[in-house]
């Protein structure tokens, strides 16, 4: 089968030591980074979306990418010349608790090529069948999870946040039972698979996985192998510094992920270890959501509902708990823990200094000083008085007009779209969203800048468009029903997020009130 222009690589596989065992079948895995398995067949393939954009920059001219063999590849169907596809072994916390092996359960990585820029990504099925690692699931995946990822890896990409991408979405034909409220009542569904893309599906839990099995030589082939591909400015320092400069990158990349997360307003619903890229990138779609109205409690998962650990408001410190199992799995390459320790230490800071910036351009501000910060400080209770569309919010606080915000004797009442319940505003509320709306007002007008330029800033640090989790669940419905059209515009729409695009009004349109209760929508459980 020939494709133009792409060529396969398996540097990982050439540089890391496999698992000598070939056989399909569950085990522990030990002195090994991957086990080679094959996809399973899909039966009757259908290919029901794909990224035009990351395909050309893998490659894949629009011929290809409408062939047979394209799905056939894409369905783990088939594979192109130079595939050996593996699962790789890894470990994690889950919700806390060291969980032991975990791995690629449902993910098989077929290959790498050399993007148009030069950069190795890696092509990885999600959903194509049993591997060595999946315990006692299926390997498989439904199609409205498929789709789930398939949406939210393609728009936090054009979101300007660092994610895995997404190729393929590809329904396999065959059904897969699933039962959709762990109640008892297992049903039947569409199966697909997501071809995901991503310099590396390295993730914290490769590392703890080597210290678990106290194998320190694995630790260092993996983390050298790991510098060397994805961190090579690293690569020429001396031991142990390298381990150090390279865990502080890490940890740096981390928190710039989780401050776009923040700013707009994705909760990834099951932050456990194997589910952190090393390389700060968000990954594993799974029980995601997106805040509807501002609450920083909310988390979209089902399996989260009792703890909340990784609800909205949390997900920095998270991030920091995580990156400490990290340190403890690489302590054996430092031989101390102090440098590990100081730069956890320096994580809030580090993390708040970035935050307050991102705060200042979500608001339009132009400085940060003693006037600015009780506004600051005050934005979450004010966001919380009433249920509030946080990505609605600040594109109204744009348009604001400053001078008549100052003078109006009710301001709140030219931002009512964005609240869900107007009507049960109490008067007491009213007044305090007033008076933060006229400081708000007055601070920017005391900055004297440019009207434009507040505006121009505000709306590319505040998307319109997010991938609302009701409209993923249309999109489910309309797929389900055999229409492509509603997900193709959807996509084009997610393409272009800071920007107003006229008629498509119903993809920034606020959670209507059917949606606050349905499964899909406002709550989703872990492995569908
Ligand atoms: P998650 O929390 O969804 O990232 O999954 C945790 C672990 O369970 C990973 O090792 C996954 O590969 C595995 N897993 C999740 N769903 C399935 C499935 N349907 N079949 C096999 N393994 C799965
Ligand atoms: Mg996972």
């Amino acid at each position: 089968m020939t494709f133009m222009n792409v060529s396969i690589e398996n540097e990982f596989v050439g540089s890391l030591p496999a698992d000598p065992i070939q056989e399909n079948y569950l085990r522990q895995v030990r002195g090994a980074c991957y086990s080679f398995v094959e996809p399973s067949r899909a039966g009757k393939p259908q290919l029901l979306a794909y990224s035009s954009e990351l395909a050309k920059s893998l490659g894949f001219s629009k011929t290809d990418c409408e062939s047979s063999n394209f799905l056939d590849v894409f369905a783990g169907n088939s594979l192109l010349e130079g595939m050996k596809p593996f699962a790789m072994c890894y470990g994690g916390h889950q919700f806390g608790n060291w969980a032991g092996q975990l791995g690629d359960g449902r993910a098989i990585t077929l290959g790498e090529l050399i993007d148009k820029e030069g950069n190795r990504q890696a092509l990885q099925l999600k959903g194509a069948g049993k591997t060595p690692y999946s315990r006692s699931a299926d390997g498989l995946a439904v199609l409205r999870s498929s789709l789930r990822e398939y949406v939210c890896s393609e728009a936090m990409h054009y979101l300007g946040v660092p994610t895995t991408r997404a190729l393929t979405l590809v329904a396999t034909g065959d059904a897969v039972i699933r039962d959709i409220l762990y109640d008892g009542h297992p049903a039947p569904e569409p199966g697909a698979i997501v071809c995901r893309v991503s310099p590396s599906f390295v993730r914290f839990g490769n590392f703890e996985i080597c210290v678990a099995q106290r194998d320190v030589k694995l630790l260092k082939q993996l983390t050298d192998y790991t510098i060397s591909s994805d961190f090579s400015a690293l690569e020429k320092l001396e031991e142990p510094q390298k381990y150090i400069a390279w865990f502080e990158e890490v940890l740096n990349r981390t928190i710039e992920m989780i401050v776009h997360w923040m700013r707009v307003g994705f909760v990834h619903g099951v932050m456990n270890t194997d589910n952190m890229s090393i390389l700060g990138l968000t990954i594993d779609y799974g029980p995601y959501g997106w805040l509807e109205d501002y609450d920083p409690d909310w988390t979209p998962n089902t399996t989260d509902a009792a703890t909340r650990r990784y609800r909205y408001g949390q997900q920095p410190w998270v991030a920091q708990w995580n990156l400490l199992q990290l340190a403890n799995a690489i302590v054996p390459l430092i031989g101390e823990t102090k440098p590990l320790e100081d730069a956890l230490n320096r994580f809030p800071a580090t993390y708040q200094e970035r935050w307050e910036k991102t705060v200042r351009d979500k608001l339009g501000l132009t400085e940060l000083g003693s006037k600015e910060t009780p506004l600051i400080n005050e934005l979450e209770s004010v966001l919380k008085l009433t249920e509030t569309d946080m990505t609605l919010f600040f594109r109204e606080l744009a348009n604001l007009d400053i001078l008549a915000t100052i003078s109006s004797e009710d301001p709140t009442h030219e931002i009512e779209p964005v609240f869900y319940e107007p009507a049960s505003i109490s008067a007491k509320q009213r007044e305090q969203l007033n008076l933060w709306l006229r400081n708000y007002a007055t601070l920017v007008k005391h900055q004297n800048q440019n009207r434009d330029d507040r505006v121009k800033r505000m709306n590319s640090t505040n998307p319109l468009y997010v991938p609302r989790n009701y409209l993923a669940q249309l999109a489910i419905d309309e797929i389900e029903k055999g229409n492509l059209q509603y997900l193709d515009e959807w996509m084009s729409v997610l393409k272009h997020p800071y920007t107003e695009q006229r008629g498509k009004e119903d993809f920034a349109a606020k959670r209507p009130e059917w949606a606050r209760t349905r499964v899909g929508c406002s709550m989703l459980s872990c492995s569908s």
